[in-house]
């Protein structure tokens, strides 16, 4: 195993040497049964960081085995002992918050600023959901004939499939991981594998902060498609919660479909960002820089077509311009960074080919445009004025730090633009009229909408897209909790 990496300090080598000694199963690390292992490129320097276990099918059937044998006990410990659990979670990731964002950084690429706020964030679900654990409660009800009553009780709905992306390595997976354990389910959590290593570094967290062995297992694979058919084919399996893309969203359905498993999915999205002529210039620049360049642009709510009322179009392009060629681009570990790099040579070449197709269909290149002359997947903010609505970037995720802007007129217009898409995750609105902010708010087809703010993720607020950016919600007061939970309904005389 190479664990020579200069960006790292001895004390992260011992750490990574730690958590890459096998599959988290069971509350132990286990070799992966095939002996062979998945490479973790470091996206700054396009170097080897480390190699971890590359599970089978069979081992994710051993993931199933321990989180069904830690099953019984997790659900019947009081909430109250539950939520005590995850308070700890939320403590001790506020706690390593540093350590944390640094590995991040190193596997992601992004920035540490934005690994900081993904910690806090990813920390916060705990703190939420150790709220949550103690609130849940049935219903108790006279039937409408008045010969029975109603009990509802709501149940852990079972073991739970957990399959993350690469963009929040932390976040994802504590927004799924800390309802789940609240409800009193077990969990099997598949990491994306560019970014096993955040998760294997909360799975050894969480058993630092007392959650009982079996209860999160932690499986990676180079063959997610056999492996999550293996997991779902069983029938102790009874929950699968995706994030990710919506292609792949599409492929599992129709895996889960085989064997009537409920469905929770975080899926993609292509977010309008409408500014009016009235918006407050400089609160609607500093929003763009938030809902573009987040992640680097990596974020399924990254502003991906942005549109500017004709009045205020030169000035908002002038000076997102200006902002966007200001930042400093480098890799995620220097503090000075910004813009850190994408995660793979893929995805810079998708962004590439997007630009390309842009500029070729008449788009005007205000800054950047290109990759920038290092090694590491980088490519420099970038800003295009009038992007035609036939362009690719107008119906695909651009998932890169480029701003696409269009020039539009009036209000319908603009609502039947922003909803001529096959997605409906997030959206924002920018103007000083809250009465029409909230007209167009209602009008927008997206699960979410952000009005004069650059930033929706809230885990107090339910996060989650309509139409095919996904089905369920993540977070909020009572809908992330739900997702893991049936209703039972007793009918009794009493
Ligand atoms: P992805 O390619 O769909 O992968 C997501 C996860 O699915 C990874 O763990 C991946 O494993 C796994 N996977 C891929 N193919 C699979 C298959 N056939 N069967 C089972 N699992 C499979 O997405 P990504 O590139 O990691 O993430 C970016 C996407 O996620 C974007 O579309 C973004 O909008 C979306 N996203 C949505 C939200 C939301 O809350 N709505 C949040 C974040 C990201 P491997 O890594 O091994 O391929």
């Amino acid at each position: 195993m190479d664990l020579s990496n200069p960006n790292l300090t001895a004390e992260e080598q011992d750490r990574l040497s730690a958590i890459t000694r096998g599959l988290y199963i069971g509350g132990d690390w286990l070799s992966s049964q095939k002996g062979q292992t998945i490479a973790v490129i470091d996206p700054a320097t396009e170097t080897i960081i480390v190699h971890v276990h590359d599970a089978t099918p069979a081992d994710g059937i051993r993931a199933v085995e321990a989180a069904s044998t830690a099953a019984k006990r997790w659900r019947q410990t009081s909430p109250r002992d539950r939520s005590e659990i995850l308070r700890r979670c939320f403590e001790l990731m506020k706690a390593r918050l540093e350590p944390l964002a640094r590995l991040i950084s190193l596997e992601n690429g992004k920035a540490l600023g934005d690994a900081r706020s993904e910690v806090s964030y990813a920390a916060e679900f705990f703190r939420w959901n150790a709220e949550e654990a103690v609130r849940i409660s049935g219903e108790f009800a006279t039937a409408p004939s008045g010969a029975n009553r109603i009990i509802v009780d709501y149940q852990p709905i079972g073991i739970c499939l957990l399959i993350t992306p690469w963009n929040f390595p932390a976040a994802m997976a504590t927004r799924k991981i800390a309802p789940a354990l609240a409800a009193g389910c077990t969990v099997v959590l598949k990491p994306a594998s560019e970014t096993p290593l955040t998760a294997y570094a909360l799975a050894a967290l969480f058993e630092e902060a007392g959650v009982p062995p079996g209860v999160v297992n932690v499986v990676t694979t180079s063959d997610p498609s056999s492996l999550t058919a293996a997991i779902l084919a069983d029938p102790r399996v009874r929950k699968l919660s995706f994030t990710g893309s919506t292609g792949v969203g599409r492929i599992l359905l129709g895996e889960a479909a085989k064997h009537v498993i409920s469905c929770s999915m975080e899926l993609g999205g292509n977010a309008p960002f409408i500014v009016f002529d009235d918006a407050d210039l400089n609160v609607a620049l500093d929003g763009a820089m938030i809902a573009k360049m987040r992640n680097a642009g990596e974020a399924c709510t990254a502003a991906n077509r942005i549109y500017v009322q004709s009045g205020i179009y030169d000035a908002f392009a002038a000076g997102l311009a200006q902002r966007m060629s200001a930042l400093t681009v480098g890799p995620g570990l220097d503090e000075a960074t910004v813009c850190g790099p994408m995660i793979t040579e893929k995805a810079v070449a998708k962004i590439d080919r997007l630009v390309e197709d842009a500029r070729r269909k008449g788009a005007e290149l205000l800054c950047g445009g290109a990759r920038a002359n290092r090694k590491g997947f980088y490519y420099l903010p970038t800003v295009l004025s009038h992007v035609p609505p036939n362009a690719e970037m107008a119906r695909e995720e651009i998932f890169g730090p480029v701003a696409p802007l269009s020039r539009f007129e009036d209000e319908d217009e603009i609502i039947a633009r922003a909803n001529d898409t096959e997605y409906g995750l997030s959206a924002y609105v920018f103007t000083r009229d809250t009465v029409r902010g909230m007209r167009v708010a209602g009008q927008i087809e997206a699960g979410m909408v952000a009005l004069n703010r650059g930033l929706v993720s809230d885990p107090a607020a339910p996060f989650g897209g309509v139409k095919q950016s996904g089905l369920g919600r993540e977070g909020g007061q009572h809908h992330g909790i739900a997702e893991f939970m049936e209703a039972k309904y007793i009918a009794t005389t009493i």
